[in-house]
């Protein structure tokens, strides 16, 4: 299976339209959105739940009042000060390393696992979509990511389908790794500003890193020149194929209001672009 991957260095460049874009032109493919601290590509994709279930990312130890005799001995141990003076248990402090329940002699500790978010799995205007939600304040982001590139794969399989469009996170943390892992490309979405090339530096280095084929797209390419061609000479110096540029588009948010790509109006010039981005990239690729 041939998997590509959205990525860019920072939050609202315009990565998801460019998903959305490619998911209403692929014919046959499998969508996931693996933004779980803020997944909005299925605001483009109509999506119908199939199956859903709680992701347990993290375990955190309880304790049983009537079995402790309070020896101490789990506090003594702690190393993330969850254990107070009385020995009750910070759920917030507690790393869930387990060593409380180690040394406790009376067994009056467990570890739990704990719900940190939701996966699902649904059927789209545009095909099957796997997708999740990170509880706010969670950070166990990787670990939701992998489950919902599993969650896709398995829809894949289920389908026959041979190609997986997956939206990721942006920025250069764990749920970022956790997205690039395995993939077989990467699009890198940028735009022209100075911390806009700062951002692709740095996400271009980590999927390397990986040893990943990456492509390079400017959105917004227009609003700044300058910096579109500074982009350019860099992406020419890293030997980063360019996919195109797409200009800036006001019909790009008023087609996703209504949860359309700009691919899907005719008159859409950054639609227009992000077809040629497509286009390309099938034959440089697919
Ligand atoms: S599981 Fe680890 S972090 Fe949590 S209370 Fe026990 S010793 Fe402390
Ligand atoms: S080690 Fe067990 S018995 Fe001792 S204070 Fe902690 S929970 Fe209670």
């Amino acid at each position: 299976m041939k998997s590509v991957l959205f990525l860019s260095g920072k939050g609202g460049t315009g990565k998801t339209s460019l998903a959305g874009a490619f998911a209403f032109l692929a014919k046959e493919k499998v969508l996931a959105d693996c933004d779980v601290d803020a997944a909005n590509l299925h605001l483009l994709l109509d999506p119908k739940i199939t199956s859903e279930g709680n992701f347990q990312g993290i375990k955190l130890a309880v304790k049983d009042d009537e079995k402790c005799t309070s020896c101490g001995k789990c506090r003594e141990v702690c190393r993330f000060q969850a254990i107070d003076e009385n020995f009750t248990i910070d759920s917030y402090m507690c790393e869930g390393c387990g060593a409380c329940a180690y040394v406790c002699p009376v067994d009056a500790i467990t570890l739990l696992l704990v719900d940190c978010g939701r996966w699902y799995t649904a059927q789209s205007r545009l095909g099957p979509l796997a997708s999740a939600e990170l509880y706010p304040g969670e950070e166990t982001s990787g670990k939701l990511v992998s489950l919902v590139k599993e969650k896709a794969a398995g829809l894949a399989k289920e389908t026959k389908v041979e190609a997986l469009l997956i939206d990721g996170a942006p920025g250069i943390g764990c749920p970022v790794i956790a997205s690039v892992r395995g993939v077989s490309a990467v699009i890198l979405v940028t735009e022209p500003s100075l911390s806009g090339l700062h951002d692709l530096k740095r996400i271009l280095g980590v999927v390397r890193h990986f040893g990943i084929p990456a492509y390079l797209v400017i959105n917004k390419a227009d609003i700044n020149e300058k910096v579109s061609e500074k982009i350019e000479a860099f992406a020419a110096q890293e030997q980063l194929p360019v996919l195109g540029r797409i200009p800036h588009d006001r019909k790009v948010t008023e087609m996703m209001v209504v949860g359309k790509s700009a691919v899907e109006d005719a008159e859409s010039p950054a639609g227009a672009a992000m077809s040629v981005v497509f286009e390309r990239f099938t034959e440089v690729f697919l």
